[in-house]
């Protein structure tokens, strides 16, 4: 198991190299094809973006879902002192992107480095600096270039609709904590590749489907018609932690309801049963501010049990932590509950 764990924290930490908000997810999507086919797996890129993967098997169909989108932002503006006014993509907030080091992308193919801070950010200078709400209107990007005017920022071949990506700071300590920006859900689609290099080494009494979607950041990332035979979707995202929870970043989280609804009880009941079978250490929480890409499955008509899981991520949306433990206990319950 200690090597299934090791597998899915390295492909996580490679990905999470790769920027990838909502809107702009080629780059990463290359290389999950790649990496599923050094499993020598089918995959195929959907036209709307997002990977699905046919891992074989024999059986009813199950899809495994993860998504490689992130939080990011736009170029909303080029301001007139040559800074970017930026508009959140989806649920990044304003409070915990105060100082982060940002990648904008242009279209013309160039990256250029800079800082989201507070408009006028010298604590010496601005006397409103602790007073100040923040948000993406009292922040702005700093753009490390020698630019002081819109028409020397435009000049660098910057516009409106330029992605901004934060820095996810990725960081693995010794205890074996991993924090980082978009564990949200680039650790689940890390188990997910580990877990296909288990699939790969048995012979699957389901048949098993895998897809990384990229618009699940802002609601409609599996909202597409699942294969014939998929009877089922478990989602695999980050579970939640934090009061009134009882979900670590040590544990696997098994969801029986978000803020859209329940989820399917029989799923649910042998999520609970494989968990207990498999020694998995795992909690049973409600989320409070919920919603995944099985739902979105769902509401787009299609006719599937569904579930979701995850390994427990701290400070979600924000600077994210997980640990080693939540990562081995969601691989131990994903190995019990497909029977590998
Ligand atoms: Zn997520």
């Amino acid at each position: 198991m200690q090597w299934y764990t090791d597998l899915a924290i390295e492909e996580t930490i490679s990905l999470l190299a790769i920027d990838s908000p909502t809107g702009d997810t080629a780059e990463a999507e290359s290389h999950l094809l790649a990496r599923f086919e050094s499993l020598s797996v089918s995959a195929r890129r959907l036209c709307k973006g997002g990977v699905l993967a046919d891992l074989g098997g024999e059986g009813e169909g199950i899809l495994l879902m993860a998504h490689t989108d992130t939080l990011g932002a736009m170029v909303a503006e080029i301001k007139e002192n040559g800074r970017l006014r930026v508009s959140p993509l989806n649920g990044l907030e304003a409070n915990n992107s105060e100082t982060e080091n940002v990648r904008i992308r242009t279209r013309d193919g160039r990256t250029y480095e800079g800082t989201l801070q507070l408009c006028n950010a010298s604590v010496h200078v601005n006397d409103d600096y602790k007073k100040c709400e923040r948000t993406f209107s009292t922040l702005e990007v700093v753009i490390d270039m020698p630019t002081s005017s819109a028409a020397e920022t435009e000049a660098l071949g910057i516009r409106t609709g330029d992605f901004v990506c934060p820095e996810p700071r990725t960081r693995v300590t010794e205890s074996g904590y991993v924090k980082s920006r978009f564990l949200d859900d680039k650790l689940s689609v890390g188990i997910l590749l580990s877990l296909a290099s288990r699939i790969r080494e048995t012979a699957p009494n389901r048949h098993i489907y895998m897809l990384i979607t990229a618009f699940e950041e802002v609601g409609h990332g599996a909202s597409f018609m699942v294969p014939g035979d998929v009877k089922e979707l478990l989602c695999v995202d980050m579970g939640c932690v934090g009061d009134g929870l009882s979900c670590t970043e040590h544990t696997v989280s098994i969801c029986p309801k978000d803020s859209h609804g329940p989820y399917s009880k029989e799923v649910v009941d042998a999520l609970v049963a494989a968990a207990e079978a498999s020694g998995a250490r795992y909690a049973l929480d409600i989320y409070p501010h919920y919603g995944s890409d099985a739902g979105a499955a769902v509401a787009a008509g299609n006719d599937v049990r569904f579930g979701l899981i995850g390994p427990g991520v701290y400070a979600s949306h924000g600077y994210e932590r997980s640990h080693r433990d939540g990562v081995e206990n969601t691989l131990k319950l994903l190995f019990a509950y497909l029977g590998l």
